[in-house]
């Protein structure tokens, strides 16, 4: 018996830097490890939903800039070229083993706007009833919102409470929440579980991510609170290696768990 036995619903998220390199090139090993384990974790029983970034990226590295263009139209351009790329990997990886993938593209007015939360989440438990695994990412190139606040963090951590999930586990490029900023100081420590987002919690996650995605430590903060109030336990783990998926889900601590206490009792 492991803490995850009861698990049934994970919304997985992975960010631009662990799916592609600086370039923008798709980082195939760890996207194909990462198709394989969601594919057989499916196989077990799990209902997967994957929140993946790397629209933007994916896009720069095809039309060859090294930088993320500060313009909100150039970087709405970007997105539609790279989320096509995404997909298509996507596709013919989890076709491979067997398995359908679905694309969402959502917006934030999905979470305030009553009838499309209702579609959203309607369409979402057909793609389950379906054996499918929903893809979803921000529609970029519409959501201005998004590209100018927002981040797939938050954007996954509000998957979750749609679609009722059990637990949301967020691959980073680093391994979990530290104690302080270890990109400072050699001798932080990571946190291995919170059950009370607190302001001291909220210090921890000082610091910026990386230049390509969106989100830093504070954005999986507030994601957190989203799920964990939502009924879902969350993960921030190291997605370097997202093999670290089975690992987790044989009952290994990894990273940062944040837990709920409202499990059982879902929006
Ligand atoms: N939706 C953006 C993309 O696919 C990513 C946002 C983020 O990095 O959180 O490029």
């Amino acid at each position: 018996m492991n803490y995850l036995d009861n698990v049934k619903r994970v919304v997985v998220k992975v960010g631009t830097s662990t799916l592609t390199y600086e370039s923008g090139s798709l980082n195939i090993r760890t996207i194909e490890k990462l198709v394989k384990v969601l594919s057989d974790l499916k196989n077990r029983g799990l209902e997967i939903v994957l929140v993946s970034s790397g629209a933007v990226g994916v896009g720069m590295g095809k039309v060859g800039f090294s930088k993320k263009p500060d313009e909100l139209d150039k970087k709405q351009a970007l997105a539609a070229i790279g989320q096509c790329e995404l997909m298509n990997f996507y596709d013919s990886l989890f076709s491979h083993y067997g398995h359908t993938v679905a694309q969402l593209l959502l917006t934030k007015d999905v979470i305030s706007d009553g009838n499309r939360y209702k579609n959203a989440k309607s369409t979402l438990e057909n793609l389950f009833a379906m054996s499918a695994v929903p893809i979803i990412n921000e529609n970029d190139p519409i959501s201005t919102e998004q590209l100018e606040f927002g981040d797939n963090d938050t954007l996954s951590a509000y998957v979750a409470e749609l679609v009722g999930a059990d637990l949301l586990i967020i691959l980073t490029d680093i391994d979990g929440l530290y104690d302080k900023n270890p990109r400072k100081y050699s001798d932080a420590k990571i946190i291995d579980t919170v059950y009370k987002i607190d302001e001291k919690i909220e210090k921890c996650a000082g610091g910026e991510g990386s230049n390509r995605g969106t989100g830093g430590m504070i954005t999986k903060i507030h994601a957190a609170k989203i799920a964990t109030d939502a009924g879902a336990d969350m993960i921030i783990a190291s997605g370097k290696n997202p093999y670290i998926l089975y690992e987790i889900f044989d009952g290994e601590k990894k990273g940062t768990l944040f837990v709920s206490e409202f499990k059982g009792e879902k929006k």
